[in-house]
């Protein structure tokens, strides 16, 4: 068997040791003798492994550890909150506010003024407050989490009713029931899945005199068509003030600015969430907000309050890195530079003129190179659990390659640097302009030129043979 010693002196192998460091890069190399000698045990193989054939396999495992590093991507899916990729980028604002805080200290629990300790994220949550035109808002890890601390706060031991309809999963293992069921509030279920009317949230409120409040979660990622009724919110919020319940709303969401000026119809506003009567509304800071991962919960002060001194509110709150990035996000709202300067909403917002228009310089620099592109019309979806089924014209660069499949471009660009998310769709790979933002367009080009080489060299190239 191929030993140890002999493998990690071996020339070949020096640069993983450089690259992960002495103790992992032993552990890699003992990995890879065990699987070859299980593999011969097994009767897998017939021989003993040459030295190269176990080094050849530590230079693969090496490759998938640092593959599963999180990378840069250039999203060229047309998906703007994009789960895999971290959701919203963050704003020219919210960087350089994070570069500020990354390395020095930062008064994120200190009052300056006193010079005593102060509010933990004091300057979000007036914000956020602000921005929702609610009475007092409390920023968390992730809206899970909100929705978890406001239940356990607020309804534990008590019942809470919800629509047949609502008891839905949000992805990545959120199912309302079970984390209504952590929270120790006891689900109370009304209507079916199609139709719930306010004479089943009465007849709820009848029955149940434990029942302290009604949730209303979001359809965000998927809708009902056809034979479906539920009340509208205002009217949950009446019943709710006149039975003297709270109404909680699930959003998802948290758009703090109309997206249907981007052709996003039908998502509500956290403002209006407010104004229809909810006691308290939670939403992600990373979806169309268009911030980093958060959870906000606002509404009512005695109710935020209460979630605030909660012992979980300390379990699930917010990293300070986050809470930077949110604080410079949401000044962009305060100063209504929302469209301007959050990359979600501005890449939403862009006209397909403009798209179209880059598209045309694309295809112009890769033909000068003899590599065929052309501009089709596309789709682009808004993501991240909103907005489901729905999408904006968008535009995107067509790729067919000839002397690959589109499949093996598509693999090139995600392994390349930087590292290129495209759809493969049949024969072509379509890189959509929207999610693609402007300074990426000169090294999207500069990998586009290196990973269609072979393609470029079969062709007769005017520029050069003259
Ligand atoms: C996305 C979503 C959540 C979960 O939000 P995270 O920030 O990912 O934890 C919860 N509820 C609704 C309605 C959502 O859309």
């Amino acid at each position: 068997m191929p030993r140890v010693d002999r493998l990690l002196a071996r020339e070949d192998l020096q640069p993983i040791r450089e690259q992960v460091g002495p103790a992992l890069f032993a552990e890699l190399v003992r990995a890879a003798i065990d699987a070859a000698r299980r593999a011969l045990l097994a009767g897998q193989r017939a021989v003993v492994p040459t030295d190269d054939e176990v080094s050849a396999d530590v230079l693969e495992r090496a490759a998938r550890f640092a593959s599963g590093r999180a990378r840069p991507v250039i999203n060229a899916t047309g998906v703007l909150l994009h789960t895999n990729l971290g959701r919203a980028p963050l704003s020219e604002r919210a960087a350089a506010a994070v570069r500020g805080a990354m390395q020095g200290y930062s008064s994120i629990e200190l009052d300056l003024e006193t010079g005593k300790r102060g509010r933990r994220a004091g300057f979000v949550d007036e914000a956020l407050a602000s921005v929702s035109g609610a009475e007092a808002a409390l920023v968390v890890n992730n809206c899970a989490a909100a929705v978890l601390l406001l239940l356990s706060a607020t309804a534990s031991g008590r019942g809470v009713i919800v629509s047949r309809g609502e008891l839905v999963e949000i992805g990545g293992g959120f199912r309302v029931p079970d984390v209504m069921a952590q929270s120790g509030a006891r689900l109370i279920e009304v209507g079916t899945t199609n139709k719930t009317r306010l004479a089943d949230y009465e007849r709820a409120l009848d029955e149940h005199p434990d029942a302290v409040a009604i949730l209303r979660v979001h359809q965000g990622n998927f809708r009902q068509l056809g034979f479906v009724e539920r009340p509208a919110l205002a009217d949950l919020g009446a019943l709710a003030a006149s039975r003297g319940v709270m109404l909680l709303k699930d959003l998802g969401g948290g758009a703090l600015v109309d997206l249907a000026q981007a052709g996003f119809v039908g998502e509500p506003l956290v403002t209006d969430c407010v104004a229809a009567g909810c006691t308290a509304v939670t939403f992600s800071t990373d979806k169309v907000l268009g911030g980093p991962q958060g959870g906000a919960l606002v509404g009512a002060r005695d109710v935020i309050e209460r979630a605030r001194r909660h012992p979980l509110a300390r379990a699930l709150r917010a990293g300070r890195l986050p809470i930077v990035a949110l604080e410079a996000t949401l000044e962009s709202y305060l100063l209504g530079r929302a469209w301007q300067e959050i990359p979600a909403l501005a890449m939403a917002k862009a006209s397909v003129g403009e798209l179209a228009a880059r598209v045309d310089g694309w295809v112009a620099e890769l033909s000068a190179r003899g590599l065929d592109a052309e501009r089709v019309d596309s789709e682009a979806e808004m993501g991240g659990g909103t907005l489901a089924a729905r999408a904006i014209p968008s535009v995107a660069l067509a790729l067919t390659p000839r002397s690959m499949s589109a499949g093996e471009l598509g693999r090139s660009l995600r392994l390349g640097a930087p590292a290129i998310l495209a759809r493969v769709q049949d024969a072509r790979v379509l890189l959509d302009a929207r999610t693609i933002r402007p300074e990426e367009g000169p090294p999207l080009m500069l990998r586009l030129f290196e990973a269609l080489a072979p393609e470029g060299s079969s062709l007769s190239r005017p520029a050069e043979s003259s």
